[in-house]
């Protein structure tokens, strides 16, 4: 039984509902630190997805993340919602990519597994990742239902018919199992994703799913894959207002102003807290944690020897 937690990092703000600066900041001195802490605590390797924007305003941080033992991976080059990659033309989704690639890998040298800012990709990311030489993607969510609530949710309605268990992606659809290289790790979802958002928000409700998760997970060896956000693991002074990010009425109601009231529960060292409780829960049940690197040479040895 196998556990991928994975970190994305940016510097987008909950509270404030915006990429800012002093978030990059805060996540930098602050919600880092504890989260490596508490990795290091239960002996733990993880994936750490940088976005471009980040690494250039702290390079030096990723390398110290890797020298703790963990896969360094890429996010993007930026969590801004009009760069999202599915709205982007191949050429520029090509560059984008490229580009954070590249700032990564002048840091901490190779990196091979990607994860998509917002989880929000299409065919042409594919053939991308494949040229840049990506191995794995983690930026699909089978069977999560967003409704209305996230940004590119009409698109990620696909997601409800994608494979659960880990398969190599199909050029022309993410969600299909196909001749590509790149192994999709999904992150593990019913009907609500098992992620560090539903933790904070809805805590019991994100046991049961825990339990549901984990019975399949023994049952079919489908790996947990949970996401966590350095950036939930900050406190941010003050009292903010939304930010309006769209001009449609109904994505603003429901992606900005509900979701962003929600999404302010359980933030700082509480969201570190109901982490360790996942980490400890999934350590008694016997699962053993690795990267999205470790866990693509696993499957490729089980996948070897049984011909
Ligand atoms: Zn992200």
């Amino acid at each position: 039984m196998y556990y991928v937690l994975t970190n994305d990092v940016e510097q987008h703000s909950i509270q404030k509902n915006r990429l800012d600066d002093e978030t990059a900041r805060l996540v930098v001195e602050q919600g880092l630190p504890r989260l490596l802490h508490l990795y290091e605590k239960h002996n733990i390797a993880s994936t750490f997805f940088f976005t471009g924007e980040f690494v250039e305003k702290f390079p030096r941080v990723i390398t110290n993340v890797k020298k703790k033992g963990h896969e360094i991976g890429c996010h993007g080059y930026s969590h801004a919602v009009d760069k999202a990659l599915d709205i982007l033309p191949y050429e520029t989704q090509l560059r984008d990519i490229q580009k954070a690639k590249e700032l990564v890998e002048q840091e901490v040298g190779e990196i091979k597994s990607f994860r998509a800012p917002a989880l929000r990709i299409n065919r042409d990311t594919i053939t991308v990742l494949e040229k840049l030489g990506f191995t794995v993607d983690s930026s699909v969510a089978s069977q999560r239902f967003d409704g209305p609530f996230t940004f590119g949710s009409r698109r990620k309605l696909k997601w409800l018919l994608a494979h659960r268990r880990p398969y190599f992606m199909d050029f022309d659809d993410p969600c299909k199992r196909g001749g590509s290289n790149i192994l999709e790790i999904p992150i593990s979802a019913l009907g609500l994703a098992h992620i560090g958002t539903v933790m904070r928000v809805i805590p019991k409700i994100d046991h049961a799913l825990r339990q549901l998760l984990f019975y399949e997970s023994r049952v079919c060896s489908k790996p947990i894959v949970f996401n966590i956000h350095p950036n939930e693991c900050i406190y941010e002074e003050g009292i903010f207002q939304p930010a309006r990010r769209t001009s449609n009425l109904f994505s603003y109601f429901f992606a900005d102003v509900i979701r962003s009231n929600l999404k302010l529960r359980n933030l700082g060292e509480k969201a570190v807290d109901l982490l360790e409780r996942e980490i400890i829960y999934a350590q008694q049940r016997g699962f053993t944690f690795m990267t999205c690197q470790q866990y693509r040479e696993l499957y490729e040895d089980i996948h070897n020897n049984n011909g």
